[in-house]
């Protein structure tokens, strides 16, 4: 891996604003993303991957030829940057060699990276890591992935001694608004598996997610002047009051952590006459969503009888299921992810995500999908940070996964 290139690469993708935008029709969100695939095909066809192609939805694809009989194996990382912060105009700083201590933002007195609220800046001492200027987010997420692909597949292309099946680059568009996969045709990728470089840090393989439903709880109840509404109004705005209160405490997410599932209330409109409720469910027993669902329905009964006249429905939309749930299919997907980090001397941490991810999306397509670490940091927000040292460590956990899958060794623990 060359650390300058795959640097230079990082802050040049910085530094074109691909922040997604929510609840417009065009696809992909923001023009960035297209200009920022434009180049990403540039510079794969001027490395010699000659199928490089951006199509009508701005996802890239390209491929690196196999040099032995071996599955083909997707990389993936994100063009679009989180709406919660602007990506625009970031302006990156690298610190070489990070001394240790608070790292104050040039661009905002009030925005100071510190040790106390970022506990894995103490583990980073000595190694190069990039910040904005505190005005906008870095855009690590996931430019730090699409850094680390790239210069894969360079370090692929310059040590033809490297035996690895074919090698399938894929950067998707839209992730942070929930539409990575909408465009992704699983059939055209045609991959055994793939692997997205979202992660934080170093060292971890996710190979869970939540499964999730959202209930959407219609409450009906009858208006009328309060001047004459004894024994009349029907108020829908008690009702969903009482369905929040009746539902189980201990299940709300500020009170849940680690493999907990949860029950959210996130949003409510309405008034006398009617109100709409959604509540997210979430676990990573995928079966406990019925339950959940049963209970809901079971206190809209409840609330029903309480408030004579007031109708209470719920109704149920499946989202997403956990990628563990996939991932049992194709067990070698996460067993071969963690001995290549064994290989390379170091210790993988199987993670679990409190949420969704592409992956999640990509391996319910048939496309199974643990993500691993890219050396993000406090995603989503101006204090964001990339470790330089850490990405490079995620390209040779890449290359020495296309080792392991070439060989297909089945002595690997987990299979
Ligand atoms: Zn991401």
């Amino acid at each position: 891996m060359n650390r300058q290139r795959l640097l230079d690469r990082f802050l040049q993708y910085v530094q074109i604003d691909t922040t997604a935008r929510e609840g417009l029709d065009q696809y992909p969100s923001s023009p960035g993303q297209l200009e920022l695939g434009r180049l990403v095909v540039e510079q794969l066809l001027s490395m010699g991957i000659s199928d490089a192609v951006q199509d009508e939805h701005g996802i890239v694809m390209g491929t690196i030829p196999g040099n032995v009989d071996a599955p083909t194996i997707v990389f993936n990382a994100h063009f679009d940057t989180s709406p919660e912060t602007s990506g625009a105009g970031v302006k990156p700083q690298v610190i070489e060699s990070y001394a240790g201590g608070d790292i104050p933002l040039s661009g905002n007195p009030e925005m100071v990276i510190t040790q106390a609220k970022c506990a894995e800046l103490s583990e980073l001492v000595g190694k190069t890591l990039i910040t904005s200027d505190g005005t906008t987010l870095l855009g690590g997420d996931d430019k730090a992935g699409m850094a680390i692909m790239m210069e894969l597949a360079n370090t692929l292309l310059e040590n033809p001694d490297i035996k690895h099946g074919p090698v399938r680059l894929l950067f998707t568009c839209d992730e942070e608004i929930g539409k990575g996969a909408l465009h992704v045709d699983v059939d055209k990728v045609d991959a055994t598996v793939a692997y997205t470089f979202d992660g934080g840090g170093h060292d971890m393989v996710d190979i869970e997610t939540f499964s999730a439903d959202l209930a959407t709880v219609k409450f009906t109840g009858v208006n009328i002047h309060p001047a004459i509404a004894k024994d009349k109004m029907v108020n829908a705005i008690r009702a969903a009051g009482e369905f929040v209160d009746r539902m189980p405490h201990e299940l709300a997410p500020e009170h849940t952590e680690k493999r907990e599932g949860f029950l959210h209330p996130y949003t409510i409109a309405g008034g006398v006459a009617s109100v709409t409720l959604k509540i997210i469910l979430r676990s990573f027993d995928t079966p406990r969503l019925a339950e959940y669902a049963r209970q809901l329905k079971h206190i809209a009964s409840v609330v029903e009888e309480d408030v004579p006249g007031c109708t209470v429905n719920v109704e149920i939309t499946r989202q997403y299921r956990n990628l563990g749930d996939g991932l049992r299919k194709e067990p070698r997907a996460a067993a071969y992810a963690l001995e290549a980090h064994r290989r390379l001397g170091r210790t993988p941490v199987p993670g679990i995500i409190r949420g969704g991810t592409d992956g999640s999306q990509f391996t319910e397509k048939g496309l199974p999908t643990p993500n691993l670490s890219s050396g993000q940091h406090n995603i989503h927000s101006p204090l964001e940070f990339a470790c330089l040292d850490e990405m490079v460590a995620a390209g040779e956990v890449g290359i020495e996964l296309l080792k392991i899958w070439a060989e297909g060794p089945d002595d690997v623990p987990g299979l």
